[in-house]
């Protein structure tokens, strides 16, 4: 990437950025990126492997995820703030949030479970622990893997097998 570009495009939801006035960045394996908000930066930061490969992430299919996750009982008025809270985080695509649990929807391209759990938090929806709490350390784990592995696959133009050398 020229440094000296004023534009630069964020890597994770390709919002077009002027450079001179982005204030989220990193730099990883000497290429300086550009976000339009510290949500982008965090989930770059989780995948930079997926997100700094040379495909774009709008040259991939959305990764639709659906988890239940089970929260402490609140009050529906939280709830009601929780779920309006969660739905604008992006990547989020449904929120339905009942006593007990919350059914989300989201793409794993732009939002991981790791930051939906730290938004609920902050919403003041508490999540269970123990077994539940192993679980979702679980998915993370395979939500990981899954990125990585896209990220180390040919692009579809090149998806004739390997020619073998003898
Ligand atoms: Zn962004």
């Amino acid at each position: 990437m020229n440094l000296h570009n004023p534009q630069s495009i964020d890597p994770v939801c390709l919002t077009k950025l002027d450079t001179s006035m982005a204030i989220h960045q990193l730099t990883y394996r000497n290429v300086t990126y550009h976000f339009c908000s510290a949500h982008c930066q965090e989930r770059f930061s989780e995948a930079a492997v997926f997100f700094s490969a040379p495909q774009r992430i709008d040259e991939l299919h959305p990764i639709p995820k659906h988890h239940r996750l089970r929260v402490a009982s609140v009050p529906e008025a939280i709830r009601e703030v929780a779920g309006i809270c969660l739905s604008e985080v992006r990547g989020v695509s449904n929120v339905l949030i009942g006593d007990g649990y919350a059914d989300i929807d989201y793409d794993l391209r732009l939002v991981s479970l790791n930051q939906l759990e730290a938004a609920m938090k902050d919403a003041g929806l508490p999540l269970k622990g123990w077994l539940h709490g192993l679980r979702r350390s679980l998915w993370s784990f395979v939500e990981h893997n899954e990125l990585e592995n896209l990220a180390s696959q040919p692009s579809p133009c090149c998806s004739r097998p390997p020619i073998r050398v003898r």
